[in-house]
This record gives structure tokens, sequence and C-alpha cells, in this order.
């Protein structure tokens, strides 16, 4: 074949929770993805009268489902005199990133979502409900676990594409699951996170189950699902009062994160199934009915990162990742590292994905 096939991926204007899109663009061997378009009026982008939106790829990397030369094409989305759509987080958090590079940010974000089958939660019973809570989380056995194969499908796919994820485990809900992205910068765990989202939805289409990042996909006494984001600048891997510093930034500007983490925060930050009120901001060590948490290696090592508890599995991680960003740099110091502060540390090398047959399924 002298062609490949690029699935261009972006995020539309659906309020208040954007959804991903993405379509096939046939190009020939040898040739880059390029600028492309779509008819923004049917993504709640454009008005139909002056419909066209751009496509600019932003992030590119192997196509792990169709596997040999084939690409995934993350774009943002522009208007067409080439200035960022108003729907486009991804310029604003490069701005962000660019501006704090000196503090030099890595995020670890835990995405938990929950498969669903028709109405209900993928293994949940036609009528009425699973056990209550207890046995699932990082459960084994058909008792307990709905839905594995399509979370190694997914680790599979998202290795092959080189997407830095970090881990998975069954959550505390029946049908719910998580996995981890980073620890890396803010625009690329904020690519990749974007990227391993389209995978899930579309690896779990095969199978015929929905997966949904809705932060409360249950109502009553079970948990939500949330978007733990972790955290840490050059100062905070060195010591101990950075890591605070940031907490005490972060409750400053609260009301703020949370207008930001995520359409429909109030239903999941009750104070209950290991969550802290909305309306109250908190942290502590090993705490997790807080808002921020400070784990115990970082307080025993007095040095590493800390962990915001209140993102929504619904946020858009280039919005939470520049809005962290800002707020503790900010605090820290306008682009300043603070000179005792210099780390070794460096981040986790992964071999560069190269492209290979279709994973298997
Ligand atoms: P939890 O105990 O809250 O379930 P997880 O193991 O699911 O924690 O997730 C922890 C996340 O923190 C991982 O994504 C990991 O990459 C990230 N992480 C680890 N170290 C750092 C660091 N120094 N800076 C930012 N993120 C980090
Ligand atoms: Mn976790
Ligand atoms: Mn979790
Ligand atoms: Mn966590």
């Amino acid at each position: 074949m002298n062609f490949y096939k690029a699935e261009y991926i972006w995020i539309d204007g659906t309020k208040p929770t954007a959804k991903l899109r993405s379509k096939t663009k046939i190009i020939p061997k040898g040739e880059k993805p390029m600028i492309w378009g779509f008819d923004g009026s049917s993504t709640n982008q454009a008005p139909g009268s002056n419909s066209d939106c751009v496509l600019k790829p932003a992030f590119i990397c192997p196509d792990p489902l169709r596997g040999g030369d084939n690409k995934l094409v993350l774009c943002e989305v522009l208007l067409t005199d080439m200035t960022p759509h108003p729907t486009n987080t991804r310029a604003a958090c490069v701005d962000t990133a660019k501006k704090y590079a000196a503090h030099d940010m890595w995020f670890g974000i835990e995405q938990e979502y929950t498969f669903f089958e028709g109405s209900k939660p993928l293994g949940w019973p036609d009528n009425g409900f699973p056990g209550p809570q207890g046995p699932y989380y990082c459960g084994v056995g058909a008792d307990e676990v709905f839905g594995r194969e399509i979370v190694e499908a997914h680790t599979d796919a998202c290795l092959t594409a080189g997407l830095l994820i970090a881990g998975t485990n069954g959550e505390v809900m029946p049908g719910q699951w998580e996995f981890q992205i980073g620890p890396n910068g803010p625009v690329e765990c904020s690519d990749h996170m974007w990227t391993a989202r389209w995978l899930l939805y579309r690896i779990a289409e095969d199978f015929g189950v929905n997966a949904t990042l809705d932060p409360k996909p249950v109502r009553g006494d079970w948990n939500g699902a949330g978007a733990h984001t972790n955290f840490s600048t050059k100062e905070m891997r060195a010591s101990y009062a950075p890591c605070v510093a940031a907490a005490e930034a972060l409750g400053k500007k609260a009301a703020l994160h949370i207008e930001n983490y995520g359409a429909g925060i109030e239903a999941r930050l009750t104070g209950a199934h290991e969550t802290a009120s909305y309306k109250k901001f908190t942290y502590g060590v090993s705490d997790r009915g807080a808002s921020v948490r400070i784990p115990w290696q970082v307080a025993r090592d007095k040095k590493g990162y800390i962990e915001d508890r209140r993102p929504n599995a619904n946020m858009d991680p280039y919005v939470v990742t520049r809005l962290i960003t800002d707020t503790v740099c900010s605090a820290a110091g306008a682009g300043k590292a603070s000179s005792n502060g210099a780390s070794k540390a460096k981040l986790p090398a992964r071999p560069k994905a190269k492209a290979k047959a279709a994973a298997k399924r």
C-alpha cells in the first residue's frame, strides 16, 4: 500500500462536558499529517452559515489498532484565521507550561471510568443491585471483576502507541476501573490522557460496551469517578517545604479550581466515598478524605509530590494541569526556580514506540 490511515482526533464543543470526535484521512506514505478541516456545525463548534473549523495536528503516535504505518493524530481546533478556537483548551495549557518551564512540572493523572452495557454498569444484574462495595477494589474472580479483557486490550494499545501509561486497577464500584498516565509535563500528560481516552472508547466499542467518565454514574451508596491529579515541581521533588506550600497555594484558590474540575463536581465531592466536600478545602498526610493528600512516603522522605483528589473523571486535563501549574508556580515565584531546589530526578525513560501489528484483542 502506498498510503496510510491517519485518525484525526479532536475535542468538540459539547457542553457542559466536551466529547471526542475523530475521522480518517488517507495520506500518501512519506507525507506527514497536515492541517485538515471539519464541519463545526455538527460538533457544537460553529454556526451552519460559517461552519468550517481547522484541525491542526498537535500530538502524533502510532495507531495501535490498525498497526502498520497508520497513525493517531490528536489535534487542536483552530478558527480559519489560524487562531485557537474558543473550545481549544490546549493552546492556553501550552502557554502556561512555557511560562513556568523553569519549575519543570510533572503530572500523573489517575483516570477512573465506568463500563456500561446498555443502561447499567457492566456486570450488574438486570434487576436490582450487586452486593455492596467492599470486595471489588483490586479484586479477582468472575464474581467481582467485569471487563478485564477490555482493560488489558486498552493497556496494550496504550503501550504500543507509546503513551506513558503507569498502571491500571479495578475500582471500588463493580464495573469501574482506573488507569494512570504520567508522570510527564502538563501538555504531554494531557495529550497522552486524551489519546488514551479515545483508545478506551474505541476498544470498548468493539466489545459492545460504553466507557463513561460520568463522575457519579450511579446515585446512592456507590463511589463516584475521579481523576486524582498528582503533581510536582522540581523544588517539590527536592524538599518538603515546597510540597506544603503547593497545598497551601491550592487552598487559596479553591473555588476557582472547583469550578474548573469537571461538570457535576458537587454531586461527587459530597464528603463521603473517599472525598472531601467541595465547600471546604483541606489537606493532610495519607488522608483520602482530604481535598489534597500528601502521600506518606513523601512525608517520610521529606520530598516528592502531592495529590489533588478533587478533579472529576470528566475533567479536561489541559484545564486542570494549566490551573495547577499557574496556581502553584505563581505562588512559588513567577518563572523562577529556587536555586536550592535543583533536583537530580529524571523523567523515566520509555523506549520510543514502534508501529507494530495491530494489538491482539
Ligand atoms: P493512588 O495511591 O492515589 O491510587 P496511583 O498509584 O494510582 O496512586 O497514582 C499515582 C500517580 O502519581 C501515578 O500516575 C504516578 O505516575 C504519579 N507520580 C508519581 N511520582 C510523581 C511525581 N514526582 N510527580 C508527579 N506525579 C507523580
Ligand atoms: Mn490510583
Ligand atoms: Mn482510584
Ligand atoms: Mn489517588
